[in-house]
């Protein structure tokens, strides 16, 4: 992949990315660095990487595509429905189930993805 000095901004700016960010906030961050990166740039890069599989494109129900780097530890998401906030996480026995149920079907797992949607607890309303 030819990477152009815009590309390489937008590389830089999804490496850094702790969360999980949109195009529109990629275009945010990197329009930060270069002003002159459209958001049609954008697109194209995201899209290119994406094919490239060094970043994950995600659908947590809110409408937007939200992208990752691929990394190499595997976790899966937990979402806040009420506020979008997405939590990282990794369960060694869900892992294991996994391989075994692909396994008892005959199947060996190559790669899963597991979205939880959940609403916090009130601890105090639990309490009481
Ligand atoms: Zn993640």
């Amino acid at each position: 992949m030819r990477m152009t000095d815009q590309r390489r901004v937008i590389a830089r700016v999804l490496s850094q990315a702790e969360d999980h960010p949109d195009v529109e906030e990629v275009y945010r961050r990197s329009t930060a660095i270069d002003p002159h990166i459209s958001i049609a740039t954008v697109y194209r890069t995201v899209r290119l990487f994406e094919e490239a599989g060094i970043l994950e494109r995600h659908d947590f129900r809110d409408g937007r595509s939200r992208y990752e780097q691929v990394s190499e530890r595997h976790h899966d998401h937990l979402i806040n429905i009420e506020t979008g906030e997405v939590i990282e996480f990794r369960n060694e026995e869900i892992e294991k189930l996994q391989v075994e149920i692909a396994r008892k079907l005959g199947f060996k797992l190559i790669d899963h993805r597991l979205e939880l949607y959940g609403v916090p607890v009130d601890r105090e309303t639990k309490k009481s």
